[in-house]
């Protein structure tokens, strides 16, 4: 079938087969996996996996792709919900089918959509098994980065808070029609069973990995101004004269608590 892309959508859809192949290898689905692919499209990947799986669930927000999936696949092999991933509440989902095994969870975003669909994601990360997407090349390189590097910022921080990142490979824009403008790359993000450092105050963690990544340039005395003075500096065994962006999880983790502990709470 040949389907007219909607660009608001952010539809490519994946064309080369030896790749789906290798999407499908590497995912080692068991048949009884609770699995949920987020933008099916054409099905380019929803067929595949049926192959491995008993049940598959969808999300997928354009209506004419899911009435063309819902003519495909028999309801008892696939849930189709026609919605909007930023707003399907998977804890919900998890709670109502009284599942007893976590979600994986897979996709080939829709790159308009690709960080707000991961920060959403994050929150029900404890119902979640794994994670296997298809996003930008540059964004799985600013998932896995590490500090000091000029990929590594909030997008880094904050998964790797909650999971272990793990590129998987590269895909050429010619797997897609229509080709997108960059490369791709699929990765694989694990939640950790238990915070390798865990925050007291999540709020207070994204605010400030917000505010000193909009200062990547300057020193962490000014990024933290006016939270940390010299002393707190001290009192932290940290060099002020740093940029944040050399911080790793663990200390921006540890900065995070010695706020939280010690300022501005009456
Ligand atoms: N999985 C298909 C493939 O690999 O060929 C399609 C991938 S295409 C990059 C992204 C898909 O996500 C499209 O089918 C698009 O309609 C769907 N989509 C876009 N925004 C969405 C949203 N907010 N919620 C759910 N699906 C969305």
């Amino acid at each position: 079938m040949s389907w007219a892309p909607r660009k608001r959508f952010g539809q490519n859809f994946l064309h080369d087969t030896d790749i789906i192949q290798d999407i499908i290898q590497v995912l080692h689905l068991k048949h009884a996996d609770e699995v949920i692919e987020i933008g099916p499209g054409q099905g380019a990947l929803t067929g595949p996996l049926l192959q491995h799986l008993s049940h598959l669930t969808v999300i997928e927000i354009d209506r004419d792709l899911a009435d063309f999936l819902k003519q495909q696949y028999s309801a008892s092999q696939l849930t189709l919900f026609q919605e909007d991933v930023l707003k399907f509440d998977f804890r919900q989902y998890f709670k109502q089918k009284g599942l007893r095994q976590n979600l994986r969870i897979i996709g080939n975003l829709p790159y308009n959509i690709s960080t707000p669909c991961l920060f959403h994601l994050l929150e029900s990360c404890d119902i979640i098994q794994d994670m296997h997407f298809m996003l930008q090349k540059e964004v799985v390189e600013r998932l896995a980065a590490l500090p000091g590097s000029k990929e590594y910022g909030r997008l880094s921080i904050m998964v790797q808070y909650y999971c272990k990142v793990e590129p998987v490979f590269s895909v050429p824009k010619e797997a897609f029609s229509p080709v997108p403008k960059v490369e791709s790359a699929v990765v694989r993000l694990i939640p950790h069973q238990t915070k390798p450092y865990p925050v007291l105050d999540m709020k207070l963690f994204q605010s400030l990995t917000t505010q000193i990544f909009s200062k990547r340039r300057k020193t962490l005395l000014n990024a933290f101004k006016p939270l940390l003075t010299l002393q707190d500096f001290e009192a932290l065994n940290l060099d002020s004269t740093l940029r944040p962006e050399v911080l790793s999880l663990e200390t921006l983790v540890k900065i995070t608590n010695y706020i939280y502990q010690n300022k501005g709470r009456d």
